[in-house]
């Protein structure tokens, strides 16, 4: 089996993920920041270290910056509803992904937040120009992933964060973490939403928003911190502010393991394998007649993702085939991003996405080309 899906959830996940998860439910289990004795402390420690190990991989200063969320999604709203208020404007790219589209469409009507979309090129790459030029005194945000789930695309973000200037600039990281190298010191005021379950090889249900210098947000959620708890106001320092209730301790210890490891291994180092394993994809499929392939022909403006149709046949169709016949595992569809198919003119039936991770071979890339150059030829729906 061939496991190219990596940009829905990455497996297999980093060697130790498990052990570490196993061995808090199994001898640790203990609420951290809630009690003092002596397993709450553990607990506590492998939370303050998975900050740690996060602010450090993405060039933070103050760690106390990165709260633990579910997920990117979570980060997202968290940001979007915690910044926005009637009357503030918002500047979003054609490729964002719903975690960003429908939390403000949501604003638009809820709160009469006012949401520009800028439109990308073709390939799905942003014109940081475009974005400094839309910018207006009411602009409170601009939204720019960091790199589209559904062509691989990179974008400029120093620069757009260059043009914005002293707007803030939400980044949805859920597809770079791990999978890019990340430094949010070199960058204006931004907010940075990630998943653990993607690049960084952790467990799914969890994740963080890294929030920006002079950035303040409404909490999203209220309640139990286990700091000041004689007060029914929610405390006003960070992290408290905005993670209350219990957090999900076995999942935080999966992300330190699979951060650890993502570290060791080097973000660089995990980049150079898939840009060695995405080149020699992209090279093969532009070369199988039948087959589009989206995004920027240039291999170090993308991730090792690759979006493609085949004339003929459904993208359902053939993910079926390849999975059936060939046990290759892709996405088809539309990638929960509608907008981004819309910009590059494969909206409504989307399109196939392989997307290859750290574990991904050189084998792997030579099995998916043939069965690609098979189902080109062949084209027979399943029956
Ligand atoms: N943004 C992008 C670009 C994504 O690919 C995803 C995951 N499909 C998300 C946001 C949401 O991430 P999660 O489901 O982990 O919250």
């Amino acid at each position: 089996m061939i496991y190219a899906d990596n940009a829905a959830t990455s497996f297999p996940k980093a060697p130790g993920v498990a052990d570490a998860m196993r061995d808090y439910l199994d001898r640790i289990g203990a609420s951290p920041g809630r009690s003092a004795h002596r397993l709450s402390i553990e607990a506590a420690r492998i939370v303050f270290e998975a900050r740690e190990t996060l602010a450090a991989l993405l060039g933070m200063d103050d760690s106390s910056r990165m709260i633990f969320t579910p997920g990117a999604t979570f980060g997202i709203n968290a940001a979007l509803l915690g910044l926005l208020r009637h009357g503030d404007e918002v500047i979003a790219s054609s490729m964002e992904h719903n975690a960003v589209m429908r939390p403000l469409r949501h604003l638009e009507g809820e709160r009469g937040v006012r949401v520009r979309v800028a439109q990308t090129d073709g390939s799905g790459l942003v014109d940081p120009r475009q974005l400094g030029d839309l910018v207006t005194d009411r602009t409170r945000l601009v939204a720019v992933m960091h790199a589209s789930n559904v062509t691989g695309t990179v974008q400029p973000v120093a620069e757009v964060s260059r043009e914005i200037g002293p707007v803030p600039l939400l980044i949805d990281g859920a597809q770079s973490i791990g999978s890019l190298p990340v430094d949010l010191s070199r960058l204006g005021p931004c907010l940075y939403a990630f998943s653990g379950h993607k690049g960084l090889l952790g467990p799914p249900g969890i994740g963080g928003l890294c929030i920006g210098e002079g950035i303040d947000l409404e909490p999203l959620v209220r309640g139990g911190t286990g700091s000041r708890s004689e007060r029914e106001e929610q405390p006003d320092f960070l992290p408290d502010l905005h993670e209350a209730g219990t957090p999900n301790a076995v999942g935080i210890a999966g992300l330190l393991a699979a951060t650890r490891y993502v570290t060791e291994r080097s973000v660089m180092s995990i980049r150079e394998h898939e840009l060695a394993l995405f080149s020699r994809l992209a090279d093969g499929l532009r070369g199988i007649p039948g087959v589009t392939l989206f995004g920027t022909a240039d291999p170090e403006r993308q991730l090792a993702t690759a979006s493609i149709t085949i004339d003929g046949l459904s993208p359902s169709d053939a993910a079926h085939i390849l999975d059936r016949e060939h046990a290759i595992l892709v996405r088809p569809g539309l990638h929960c991003a509608p907008s981004a198919h819309r910009t590059i003119g494969t909206f409504p039936a989307g399109t196939i996405r392989i997307s290859l991770g750290p574990f991904n071979t050189a084998d792997d890339v030579e099995s998916i080309l043939e069965a690609v150059a098979d189902l080109a030829q062949n084209q027979t729906p399943p029956g």
